[in-house]
């Protein structure tokens, strides 16, 4: 009997790690709501006019993902991050 061979699982992208600092531009922001879909960990909206409201700046690694998806998910460009 012979041991398999290692496979590699998951996708062929690479996963970013490590933390990111999120900013957002309320000037900016349309009220789109995508932000809050992606990463509602991170963004919620405000309840008079739908313009985001940042939750956590410094979000754990394991929703920088998510927090990728709500930048690239943005119509207005209105999420930025830095490297930590
Ligand atoms: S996705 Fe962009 S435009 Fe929409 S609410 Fe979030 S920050 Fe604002």
């Amino acid at each position: 009997m012979t041991a398999a061979p290692p496979t590699r699982t998951g996708a062929a992208a690479p996963v970013e790690e490590g933390t990111v600092t999120v900013t957002v531009d309320q000037d900016r922001c349309c009220g789109a709501g995508q932000c809050v879909r992606n990463a509602p960990e991170v963004f919620d909206q405000r309840d008079e006019d739908g313009v985001v409201v940042l939750l956590d700046a410094r979000p754990p690694a394991e929703l920088r993902s998510a927090v990728e998806d709500a930048v690239a998910a943005c119509p207005a460009g209105a999420i930025r991050l830095a490297e930590d």
